[in-house]
């Protein structure tokens, strides 16, 4: 299967392999099991974050097919926007950004400042609409209007969650087993943040290929609950493996757990700012309030509750997201 990766077009961005690094402090805080983070906040582009491996592997495939234009649509203080842009920019191509107002809150800094202002650095076109605006009809009113100005557009997908985007965290998942290897180490389980679902539907593929001693992988949702959602992942889970012509991972590989979205995307909730707090001075560790901070207190909250021996090991995935804590400062200003 890592043939099969390597014979798609794939335009480098990263810097990799990102560090495996121990959590020594916040084990110990936590009374054991031992902890370990994937620094995919060190993709290195743009401010890193997971969204870059899945663009290594899009941008090859635009390219590929010769455009000229990146279209992708996201909330205002996207990770995946900002990423979107830096490539473009990295390969000399134009990016239209569509932006909804999906939190239900407005401050100014929240649409001026951290992953929007970045938009416009890097050069992006930034058109912010409300939320519920149909985000797809208006990316592809977007491109028809680019195919007739005689440019060649290319719609990226809601968080880059599709193959060939996918692709990006399989191939992590192999460099996470390689890693652990050199390490002497096996993890039991591994946490992330789930939001469209295609780093966890490339993890569960790419973690697959370890058979028995595949860790156990659990899914922090951070933008919906319930089942149509994890319906949503087994989705994506299928369609990569069938691209890739692996043998299709077990559903039951596949774990979301809704418990720590709170009252919305994108909305702080205690246990997000105890979590920041906890990585930032335990570790010197900076997460985000929208992705990562929900996951660590997920994973921090199946480790009180007993779920986690010990004696295990376990990874969490710093997936990136920090630009987004200026734009939160208001929001975290009583954690601080
Ligand atoms: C997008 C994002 C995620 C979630 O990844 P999906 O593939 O969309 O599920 C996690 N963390 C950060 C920081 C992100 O920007």
């Amino acid at each position: 299967m890592a043939s099969s990766l390597a014979s798609r077009p794939r335009f480098k961005l990263c810097h990799l392999p990102t560090p495996l690094e121990p959590l020594k402090r916040l084990s110990a805080h936590l009374g054991g099991p031992q902890i370990w983070v994937k620094r995919d906040d060190a993709t290195g582009l743009a401010f890193g974050g997971n969204k870059a491996r899945k663009l290594e592997f899009i941008l090859g495939d635009a390219l590929a097919k010769g455009a000229d234009l990146l279209l992708t649509a996201a909330g205002v203080q996207s990770n995946h926007a900002r990423q979107t842009a830096a490539a473009a920019a990295r390969a000399g191509i134009g990016c239209e950004l569509v932006l909804a107002r999906m939190v239900p809150f407005a401050s100014s800094d929240y649409e001026t400042s951290g992953n929007v202002m970045l938009d416009k650095l890097l050069g992006a076109t930034v058109e912010i609409v409300e939320r519920g605006t149909d985000l797809n009809a208006a990316m592809n009113e977007r491109a028809d209007r680019a195919k007739r100005a005689g440019r060649a557009p290319y719609i990226v997908p809601f968080g880059g969650s599709a193959p060939p985007g996918t692709f990006g965290y399989v191939d992590a998942a192999l460099e996470i087993l390689n890693q652990q290897n050199d390490a002497g180490i096996t993890f039991d389980h591994v946490f992330q943040a789930t939001g469209s679902g295609g780093t966890q539907a490339g993890l569960v593929c790419g973690f697959s290929t370890a058979g028995s001693s595949a860790p156990r992988l659990h899914g922090i949702s951070v933008l919906a609950k319930g089942a149509d959602y994890r319906d949503k992942v087994l989705r994506l889970v299928a369609e990569t493996a069938a691209e890739l012509g692996m043998k299709p991972p077990s559903d039951d590989a596949t774990i979301v757990n809704y418990e720590h979205v709170g009252d919305h995307y994108g909305v702080p909730t205690e246990a997000m700012k105890d979590a920041l707090a906890l990585a930032a001075r335990h570790e010197g560790l900076i997460l985000d309030p929208v992705y990562t901070g929900k996951a660590l207190a997920g994973m921090i909250a199946a480790i009180r509750k007993g779920q986690i021996a010990k004696n295990e090991t376990v990874l969490f995935m710093h997936t990136g997201g920090t630009p987004a804590l200026f734009p939160y400062r208001e929001a975290l200003s009583g954690a601080l």
